[in-house]
């Protein structure tokens, strides 16, 4: 308890609330990663080739590697490991396996992953434990195929949605691979299909001038300011973000992007005065979104698993993150899997708040779930 108290800034023996801290306003910086390998597989690819050109513009030490498996990654102990592959880009050619598309419910009907690791430090991070090896960040290059072959996942009597954020923050390679314009380009064509991306990073200026004909839903994630602030390392502001979604959403001959946006509140967590630096997070995105536009709201709550709480320790040996068993309930999946989520009691709590809250404030933007 003390350790929860002491990460959102509050007096450890005194519980009096405190007000919500002063929002950050940072952008978020560029990622330059220290190492780029290329697969000669990958180099292979016309859109890997571009990729090249990209990462060679900006001034970074490629290697091309003799062989397309990637080895040699892993360091002195998991800290080092972790420190090696979070500063490490690999293109490679993305396997037979990807072109089996999985359903991702409740977030779209399929994923279709463009890259899978992510070079931000969160620190409950959802992909810990669900990838396999160091994370490095490996980026397809054969994006063309995994995107035509999306068109046979649609259905002709409704519209079909792919999701590309399942395994990396999209926004956060873009400068460095241009994959996300590209999707969206696609998906703009496709007259059944919808495209889904969520990001907690800013730049999304290359994104504003693009015919995505509205079949790209541009999703930003939020936090209350103390948890982005602490546990969200390497992302943008919450300021920054919410200067980002209005970007997204106003119309384009007013200079943004004319997406329809959605709103992702995740993970939420009942820190200590949480429904104060949750409703302080609401208004601002009243604030930023005070126009009207297409917007929507998924509210994910807070949940590890066993896996990910062993991956995330060793990552963040001093995460103050609340990891307690005791604390919370069992969710298994339908193949047994075990997740720790926030007590039935809690959750009926935290629901019922979100619920009154997004509506009062966004009576026409509908909540896709909660989970
Ligand atoms: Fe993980 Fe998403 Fe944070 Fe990247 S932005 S570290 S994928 S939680």
């Amino acid at each position: 308890i003390n350790q929860t108290l002491e990460l959102f800034d509050l007096p450890v023996l005194n519980p009096a609330p405190r007000p919500t801290p002063e929002p950050l306003t940072h952008n978020a910086k560029l990622w330059l990663p220290k190492r780029v390998l290329f697969t000669p597989d990958a180099l292979k690819e016309p859109f890997g080739q571009q990729i090249y050109e990209r990462v060679a513009a900006h001034g970074l030490p490629i290697e091309v590697l003799k062989s397309n498996r990637l080895t040699g990654l892993r360091g002195e102990d998991a800290r080092e490991t972790y420190r090696n592959a979070k500063s490490t880009l690999a293109v490679v050619k993305a396997p037979p396996g990807a072109l089996r598309l999985q359903p991702t419910p409740p977030s779209a009907d399929w994923q279709m992953n463009l890259a899978e690791g992510c070079p931000a430090h969160c620190q409950y991070c959802y992909l810990a434990g669900s990838l396999q090896g160091p994370p490095v960040v490996r980026v397809f290059a054969n994006l063309p195929q995994l995107l035509e072959n999306t068109a046979t996942y649609e259905q002709a009597s409704r519209q079909t949605s792919f999701e590309v954020s399942c395994y990396t923050d999209v926004l956060d390679i873009e400068h460095l691979t241009g994959s996300l314009v590209e999707c969206i380009r696609y998906f703009g064509n496709r007259e059944a299909a919808q495209l889904r991306f969520v990001t907690k990073y800013d730049h999304v200026e290359p994104l504003l001038t693009l015919p995505h004909n509205g079949h790209t839903r541009a999703r930003i994630s939020l936090n209350a300011e103390p948890v982005a602030r602490r546990l969200e390392g390497g992302t943008a502001s919450i300021e920054a973000r919410l200067q980002a979604l209005r970007k997204l959403a106003l119309p384009q001959e007013q200079g943004g992007g004319g997406y329809p946006v959605g709103v992702v509140l995740a993970p939420i967590m009942q820190i200590p005065d949480w429904r104060q630096h949750y409703t302080a997070l609401l208004d601002r995105i009243a604030k930023a979104l005070d126009f009207k536009c297409d917007l929507t709201v998924e509210f994910i709550t807070h949940r590890f698993t066993p896996g990910s709480r062993d991956v995330l320790q060793q990552w963040y040996p001093n995460t103050p993150l609340d990891f307690d068993e005791s604390t919370r309930a069992i969710k298994r999946n339908k193949f047994g899997g075990v997740k720790y989520v926030y007590q039935p009691e809690d959750m009926r709590t935290l629901r019922q708040f979100f619920y009154e809250e997004w509506r009062q404030r966004f009576p026409n933007a509908p909540v896709q779930y909660w989970t």
